[in-house]
C-alpha cells in the first residue's frame, strides 16, 4: 500500500545536509589570554625597580585572605625587608572633620618638594570592617597629592581584625620603601586603639587637634596625648586664630605633666591653617628636627627595633588566637560555657581553662 510519507510532498522530513559554518561567528573577537601570575622573583625584581603597578599587585597580596596568596606575599616581603627600612615613617592622627585629608594633601606636597623622592600614603581604618570600604586613604581626598607622579595613596586593608589590618599596613610600609618610596605616612582615625597601632610602626606620630568651645583636652585620651610627638592645632585661620593659640597653650601646659619620654624629646604643639598652607613649613621643621635628633642620640633604631619585636610578638598573639576560636571543637563549646558562666553555674576562669585544655588536648592528637 502506499504510505503517505513515501509521497514527495513529505520531502520535507528528510534530513538536509548541512552548509558549511564559518570558523568563528565573530573573526575579530579575541580570547581574553589569562594574565600570566607573576612569580616572587618577579615581584621583588618589579617591587625594587618601583614598577607602581607590581607593588600595587603584592599590596594586593598581602591584604588578600586566601592562603597561597599569603604564602607569596609573605616570600616577597621577606626578600624585599633589605632593601626596605630608609624612609621617614609618620603616623598622622585626627577625629573626622579634624582636617587630615586637606593637611596630608598639603604636607605631602611639602615634603615631596623639600627633599627628593617619593611618598606613599598609606591607612589604618578600624571602622572599615564593618562599611566594606575604607574612606581613610581615599585618593579623591587627596586631590593634588593623588594626581602627583611620585606618591602612591593606598586605603586602608578592610578584613580582619585591627591587629590584622595593622600588620597588613606595616607589610605594605616594608614593600613600599623596597620600591623607592623614602617618606611614608600613615593615617588613622582618633578613636583609640588605632592609634597604638600606627604608633607601633612610624618613628614620629602627629596628631591633628582642633580648638573647640571649652576645655581642649575633655574627651581626648591620655594615652594617645603619651604617644604624641608633636600636637598641631588645625583651622587656624580667619577668626578661629585666637581660639587655636588658647588651644595650643593649653596642650602645652597638661603635656608638661606627663612625664618625659624616652627618647629625650619634648613633644611640641603648635598651630597651622591645612587649609591656607599657613604654619605648614614649621611642622615639618619640627619633624625634620626630631629626626635628626632621635638619629643622634640612638633612639631612631631603639624605637624601629623595639617596633620589630611588637610585631613579632603581636603576631605570635593574633595567629594563636585565630588557631584558638577557629578550632571547630572550640567553636562549637564556647556559647554553652559563655552561658555557663553568664548563668552562675561556672567561674569565669573554670570556663576557660576548660576550654584551653580541650584547645591543648586537641593539638596533641
Ligand atoms: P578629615 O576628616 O580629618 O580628613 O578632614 P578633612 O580634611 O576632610 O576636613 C574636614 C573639613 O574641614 C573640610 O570641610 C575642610 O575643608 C575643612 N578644613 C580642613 N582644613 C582646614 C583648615 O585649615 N582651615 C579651615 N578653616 N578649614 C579646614
Amino acid at each position: 500500500m502506499e504510505h503517505p510519507e513515501n509521497n514527495d510532498k513529505y520531502k520535507g522530513l528528510t534530513v538536509n545536509a548541512g552548509i558549511e559554518q564559518p570558523s568563528s561567528v565573530n573573526p575579530y573577537f579575541k580570547r581574553k589570554v589569562r594574565k600570566p601570575q607573576l612569580s616572587v622573583q618577579d615581584f621583588v625584581d618589579g617591587i625594587v625597580k618601583g614598577d607602581v603597578t607590581i607593588l600595587s599587585q603584592a599590596v594586593t597580596l598581602v591584604e588578600s585572605v586566601k592562603a597561597e596568596h599569603q604564602a607569596i606575599a609573605q616570600e616577597v616581603i621577606e626578600k624585599c625587608l633589605p632593601y626596605s627600612g630608609n624612609s621617614i615613617r609618620i603616623g598622622i592622627s585626627g577625629v573626622p572633620g579634624a582636617g587630615k585629608s586637606t593637611s596630608i594633601d598639603v604636607f605631602g606636597l611639602h615634603v615631596l618638594e623639600r627633599s627628593a623622592g617619593k611618598l606613599a600614603v598609606l591607612a589604618i581604618d578600624p571602622s572599615s570592617e564593618r562599611s566594606k570600604g575604607s574612606i581613610l586613604g581615599d585618593k579623591t581626598r587627596m586631590e593634588q597629592l593623588s594626581v602627583h607622579p611620585d606618591s602612591f595613596i593606598r586605603p586602608s586593608p578592610s578584613a580582619g581584625s585591627l591587629g590584622g589590618v595593622a600588620r597588613k599596613t606595616r607589610e605594605t610600609i616594608i614593600l613600599c620603601e623596597a620600591a623607592g618610596f623614602n617618606k611614608i605616612f600613615v593615617e588613622t582615625v582618633g578613636v583609640g586603639q588605632s592609634e597604638t597601632a600606627v604608633h607601633s610602626m612610624v618613628d614620629f606620630f602627629l596628631l591633628i587637634q582642633l580648638a573647640g568651645t571649652g576645655d581642649e583636652l575633655q574627651g581626648i585620651k591620655r594615652g594617645i596625648m603619651e604617644m604624641a610627638d608633636g600636637i598641631v592645632i588645625n583651622k587656624a585661620d580667619g577668626n578661629n586664630i585666637d581660639k587655636a593659640k588658647l588651644a595650643a597653650a593649653q596642650f602645652r601646659n597638661a603635656l608638661h605633666l606627663f612625664p618625659a619620654p624616652d627618647s629625650g624629646w619634648s613633644p611640641r604643639v603648635l598651630t597651622y591653617s591645612g587649609f591656607y598652607n599657613q604654619g605648614v613649613t614649621e611642622i615639618w621643621d619640627m619633624i625634620y628636627e626630631y629626626i635628626d635628633f632621635v638619629k643622634a642620640n640612638g633612639y631612631f633604631n631603639h624605637r624601629r627595633n623595639e617596633q620589630s619585636k611588637y610585631w613579632m610578638y603581636e603576631t605570635i598573639n593574633e595567629q594563636l588566637r585565630d588557631s584558638f576560636y577557629q578550632n571547630p571543637l572550640i567553636e562549637s563549646m564556647l556559647s554553652n560555657q559563655e552561658q555557663q558562666v553568664l548563668h552562675g553555674e561556672l567561674t569565669s576562669f573554670v570556663a576557660a581553662k576548660h576550654l584551653l585544655d580541650t584547645y591543648f588536648m586537641e593539638l596533641k592528637k
